[in-house]
């Protein structure tokens, strides 16, 4: 059970979680005790952030005083749920750790520079002190939880901000670690998103991450479901913050959730769905303020409620990149160069098209954008174009229903669009256009598609 960001906000939203766990363990009396999995408060990460680039920068006076508001506010919600000796522990804690970090912050300001490394270890404290306040509320409240250090479980390569979980070693550290305590019918309470590698260096696994922390902690113990409790009802047919009706989709694939996440659905970390298609485990996303809500499934095999399309997705501020070869035709080995630059510089491409001497990608990483465009200029002209868009149209009915694609486009009649692409899979149709433009095709093609279901 995953609770993110808003579902652990504050001692309220904390208590609706303990309801939750206990209700449903309650509800499954011969079932292993949940394991729960949660995200820093909400905005903590934010601020975190913030913080590392005021150290970077030299403010050392600012970083600190992010640190003390954050314990302050920590401490506070800590007061509120926990009472006695545990708060006094709890509170020893929280002081402990937030002023060694600003120990660390300091010095890093100190020297003008925070390392990957050292970030990783500022993000962390987000999910370390959440997880901290969780398991003791849980005791405080009568359940035998216990707080279990993600960083001494989930174990990653050492790539800061983007870790890999190493599969195998942190499936012997849950099963010695968390299975134990499972067994022993203790709830553990671990903080997603953090890791370590083998020799122990914190590593985060980038933003969003703690989906993905449940999803591997799950697969791990081979557990029955994964759930993903967060603020909205489920996945909807599209962004809320972009379309204002979206409908709640029941169920959907591994596939398709995959895709959307992918493509900006934002409620599901991209990498979620990997380690449940590998143990076959579905995933159900669940709103925290409303858990009677039934939310969406995501299986193997999906849905079946006959909605012609599952979803749409967009993804914005990404940049188009226009390769053109400086030979007349592609050569060969045209396109292993082109994509060898951007695996040098460990940028993924989300879309590609191809005409006879040229190929557009679209990136939204554009860290290392100058020396990929000096890399290609050696072989290639090249030309950018900034705040661009993809819209994504999900389903896996677009496979067996050519008419969905033309009524796509039909739509979309009024937005000038940039690239189009569909995958061998068909599972999905994406349009590239300007960022300006998003919110009127994601309306256009979410009234074609799931306008008229609305109060039928
Ligand atoms: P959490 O903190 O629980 O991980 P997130 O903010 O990461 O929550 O993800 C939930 C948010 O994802 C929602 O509040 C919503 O604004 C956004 N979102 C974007 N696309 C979708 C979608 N298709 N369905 C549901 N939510 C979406
Ligand atoms: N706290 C981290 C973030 O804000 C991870 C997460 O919430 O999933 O990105
Ligand atoms: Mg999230």
């Amino acid at each position: 059970m995953k609770f993110g960001g808003t579902s652990v906000q504050d001692a309220e939203a904390m208590n609706r979680v303990i309801n939750i766990v206990r209700r449903q363990w309650a509800d499954n009396p011969g079932d292993r005790p949940p394991v729960v999995v949660v995200s820093a408060m909400s905005k903590v990460t934010d601020r975190l952030v913030e913080t590392s680039r005021l150290a970077a920068e030299g403010q050392a006076d600012q970083a600190a005083q992010i640190i003390g508001e954050l314990l302050t506010r920590h401490l506070g919600v800590a007061s509120t749920l926990v009472q006695g000796p545990a708060l006094e522990e709890l509170n020893a804690l929280l002081t402990s750790d937030f002023r060694a970090l600003e120990t660390d912050v300091r010095e890093w300001a100190a020297q003008h520079e925070v390392t990957p490394a050292a970030s990783d270890v500022i993000q962390a404290i987000g999910e370390l002190a959440s997880s901290r306040i969780v398991a003791a509320a849980f005791r405080q409240q009568g359940v035998d939880a216990a707080w279990v250090d993600s960083r001494q479980v989930l174990v990653t390569d050492g790539e800061h901000s983007a870790a890999l979980p190493d599969m195998d070693a942190t499936a012997e550290r849950v099963s010695a670690i968390v299975g134990s305590k499972t067994a022993a019918g203790q709830v553990p309470v671990m903080g997603g998103f953090i890791g370590a590698t083998p020799a122990g260096v914190t590593t985060t696994l980038g933003r969003g991450g703690s989906d993905y922390s449940a999803a591997i902690f799950g697969a791990c113990l081979d557990v029955d479901e994964i759930q993903i409790w967060t603020d909205v009802d489920g996945m909807l047919t599209a962004d809320p913050r972009v379309v204002s009706n979206p409908l709640l989709v029941p169920e959907l694939s591994f596939n398709e959730a995959s895709e959307l996440a992918y493509f900006g659905a934002k409620v599901l970390h991209p990498s979620t769905i990997v380690p449940a298609v590998a143990r076959n485990i579905p995933v159900r996303i669940l709103n925290s303020r409303r858990p009677e809500v039934r939310g969406t499934m995501i299986t193997a095999n999906g849905r079946g409620d006959g909605q012609a399309l599952t979803a749409l997705a967009c993804k914005r501020s990404v940049t188009v990149i226009d390769i053109t070869s400086t030979r007349m035709l592609m050569a060969f080995g045209f396109l292993r160069r082109l994509f060898e630059v951007f695996e040098r510089f460990k940028t993924s491409v989300d879309v590609v098209t191809t005409s006879e001497v040229s190929v557009s990608v679209t990136v939204d990483n554009t860290r290392r954008l100058e020396d990929i465009l000096s890399n290609l200029r050696n072989f290639a002209e090249v030309s950018t174009e900034r705040d661009m868009a993809i819209v994504c149209i999900v389903g896996e009915n677009l496979r067996s229903d050519p008419t969905l694609f033309s009524r796509a486009v039909t739509s979309l009649n009024t937005v000038p669009l940039r690239l189009v692409s569909q995958a061998a899979s068909r599972r999905n149709i994406t349009f590239v256009m300007r960022d300006a433009d998003v919110t009127t095709a994601m309306n256009l093609l979410h009234d074609q598609f799931f306008g008229a279901k609305v109060g039928a």
